[in-house]
């Protein structure tokens, strides 16, 4: 008999879920309220970040603190009022960042990132859409001479996990983005990462292929999520629908309907901002590059320079805080030349758990609930990998990565 799974939201997470299952021989039905991939997996800055292994919250936070704290680093905004009211997550965030945990947590971030290149490389040729993959790395860059040093233990650091990367000075910058103005010291070009030029038509375009594959593609709110009768049942506008498994993948929504079912998973959000701004006299970038001491991404887009902004630590459905963003739509003029900013600024919420790791597994006193969330800065890069590993633990095989680090049962 055809086993049955609903995946629940159809960003980057829930589209990889649903072609997974559907790859086992599962009839999948994928549920969202908008089309697939028009929220978090749309504005992202499309990296696919095979070297980003080091979580936000590590142990060299603890010196950034005070200019951090004091919300004068566009690296972080914090709402002081929520997380006064909200203690606990930023509590543990600051815990986990302890040194002890460091090693442990960078290797389970590893274990996701390693074939993340490889893995999409291989789903744009399935769904036809290897035309928005640049495989030209990522470039990050340092505006002070302090960032030669920062730059060489980097690569140290990146060279012990097998990952090659090239230290750059003024000239090599110059050398591989020309149309960067000279203001920056040191760079380092990690050719092992590769970026798309538009994150959120790659998730419909999986999501594509799933629906030619013979996936059903739902668009309703689901209202509320209930295990009725043996089987898990996602109650939408568009009436209920009904099957063996239900996998939770609704990005920074997740708790919205786990937290009904007596399951406080501590998700939170990391909110960031993304504008387009338009190149000037045909100046083009190769590749996304991350200016370290102004704290954005500048990612060449189909919709043109794509500028992202830090982490902003307010309520997920607070009114926008653009000081951030503003701040890094100036710094991004500086350093490549842009036409004034015109249209509109997008708010997104990285779905973010206290120790930076997805939550991926079945829910505890749950049988048959499933959770694939919390994919903090990488879910577009760690989608694919997530989907694999939830659907080979469905089924009993041995999934790709260890998932012992993203089990749900750490918080729950
Ligand atoms: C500014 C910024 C830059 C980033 N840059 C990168 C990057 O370069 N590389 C990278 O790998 N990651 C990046 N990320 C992180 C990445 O975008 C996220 O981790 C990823 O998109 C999360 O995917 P998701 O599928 O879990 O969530 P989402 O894409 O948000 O999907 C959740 C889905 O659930 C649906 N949903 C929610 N509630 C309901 C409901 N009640 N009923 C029906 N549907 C519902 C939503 O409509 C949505 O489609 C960035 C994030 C931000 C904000």
């Amino acid at each position: 008999m055809t086993r049955t799974a609903i995946v629940l939201g159809a960003g980057m997470v829930g589209v990889s879920c649903a072609l997974s299952l559907q790859k086992r021989g599962f009839a999948v039905t994928l549920i969202d309220r908008r089309e697939p991939g028009r929220e978090t997996s749309y504005g992202n800055a499309g990296v696919l970040a095979r070297s980003s292994i080091v979580p936000l919250n590590n142990p060299g936070l603890f010196g950034k603190l005070t200019s951090y704290l004091g919300n004068r680093h566009p690296a972080l905004n914090l709402n002081w009022k929520r997380a006064l009211t909200r203690p606990g997550w930023l509590l543990r965030f600051l815990w986990e960042a302890r040194p002890s945990q460091a090693a442990a947590r960078i290797a389970a971030l590893e274990s996701l990132t390693a074939s993340t290149v490889e893995r999409h490389r291989a789903l744009m040729a399935e769904a036809g859409v290897t035309h928005r993959l640049r495989e030209t790395g990522t470039l990050k860059v340092w505006r002070t001479e302090a960032g030669h040093a920062a730059a060489k233990a980097e690569q140290d650091f990146l060279a012990a996990h097998g990952i090659v990367s090239q230290v750059l000075d003024r000239q090599g910058i110059s050398g591989v983005e020309p149309a960067l103005n000279p203001i920056f010291h040191a760079g380092l070009l990690c050719l092992e990462n590769a970026s798309v030029d538009s994150p959120g038509a790659v998730t419909q375009a999986y999501a594509e292929l799933f629906a030619r594959r013979g996936g059903a593609i739902v668009q309703a709110r689901i209202e509320k999520l209930v295990h009725d009768g043996g089987a898990w049942q996602a109650r939408t506008d568009k009436g209920a629908f009904e099957a063996e498994i239900a996998v939770v993948a609704l990005g920074p929504w997740s708790m919205d309907l786990i937290a009904p079912l007596g399951l406080d998973s501590r998700l939170d959000v990391e909110r960031g901002y993304h504008r387009h701004l338009r190149a000037k006299d045909g100046a083009t970038l190769a590749r996304p590059v991350y200016d370290v001491d102004a704290a954005y991404f500048m990612a060449p887009m189909e919709q043109g320079y794509r500028i992202t902004s830090g982490v902003d630590l307010s309520h997920r459905d607070a009114p926008d805080e653009h000081r951030q963003i503003e701040a890094v739509t100036k710094s991004a003029r500086e350093a490549f030349p842009l036409h004034e900013f015109d249209g509109e600024t997008w708010r997104g919420a990285r779905p973010t758990l206290p120790d930076s790791l997805p939550m991926i597994g079945e829910a505890p006193r749950n049988p048959g609930l499933w959770l694939a969330f919390g994919n903090q800065h990488l879910g577009f890069s760690t989608g694919p990998i997530t989907g694999e590993i939830v659907a080979a633990l469905i089924c009993g095989e041995t999934p790709p990565a260890d998932p012992k680090p993203f089990a749900p049962g750490r918080y729950l």
